[in-house]
């Protein structure tokens, strides 16, 4: 993966969605088990998408790229005392990634969608009384995981992966209303928010594993820089993530 600094590139934002998830005084939206050691908190979740259909994930399966993609972002509350400290440690972070694909609507998603307009310049802010992400989870329970790092700065190698097999549907109108957003202020010139993903990175040597037998192959680099390890070499993974 390429550390920051060593490419001119800029980092495109999407609009990030805070949790202040408790309710009635019990923690919600806990991540605990598979390839995590402790308790991850859920600090916040975003998506990535493109400015039309045939890109905007940041990971691909087989060589295919979704829409959008979904990160929750949790951090690892047991080992450190905040979530900034957490960021730059090697088990700081758990991020659990959901592709979007066009198909019908998403009833979860919905709630969110309807606010987006109110927040379509930047820093901009709405608050939701209730709204539990974990409705934008798909129902399968296999995944891909591996060690990496964050996709956006300060891009520390502090983050391990969970990507969910299933990708949950959403329809076009809902993704049209995330590319009606800005990456700039009211007054500004506008400047429409789409493709805020990081380019596919190169593996080197990591290790993908799967929750399940491999038949579907996760990709984090371009095809030409392929170094993965055939499917028959890599490490089944046990256990499920629970939220
Ligand atoms: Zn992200």
């Amino acid at each position: 993966m390429q550390k920051a600094g060593k490419r001119n590139r800029c980092w495109k934002r999407s609009r990030q969605i805070t949790s202040r998830l408790v309710s009635n005084g019990i923690p919600a939206n806990v991540i605990t088990g598979g390839p995590l050691k402790n308790l991850y908190r859920l600090k916040q979740f975003h998506f990535h998408w493109g400015a039309i259909n045939e890109w905007g994930s940041e990971h691909t399966v087989d060589c295919k790229v979704f829409p959008a993609e979904l990160h929750l972002v949790h951090w690892n509350s047991c080992k450190f005392s905040s979530f900034e400290e957490a960021v730059m440690e090697d088990d700081g972070l758990a991020v659990i990634g959901v592709f979007l694909k066009i198909g019908v609507r998403h009833s979860g998603l919905q709630k969110l969608v309807e606010a987006l307009p109110s927040i379509k310049h930047k820093d901009t802010l709405v608050e939701f009384d209730v709204f539990d992400p974990s409705c934008l989870l798909p129902s399968c329970p296999d995944y891909w995981t591996y060690s990496g790092s964050l996709t956006t700065p300060p891009l520390t190698e502090s983050v391990t992966w969970i990507i969910k097999k299933q990708p949950i549907e959403v329809d076009e109108d809902q993704l049209e209303m995330f590319r009606m957003l800005l990456f700039t202020s009211l007054g500004e010139e506008e400047h429409q928010m789409v493709d805020n993903f990081r380019p596919l990175q190169p593996l080197m040597d990591r290790t993908v594993r799967s929750s399940f037998p491999s038949q579907y192959r996760l990709s984090i680099e371009p095809e030409s820089e392929k170094h993965a390890l055939p499917a028959s070499q890599q490490v089944p993974l046990k256990g499920t993530v629970h939220l």
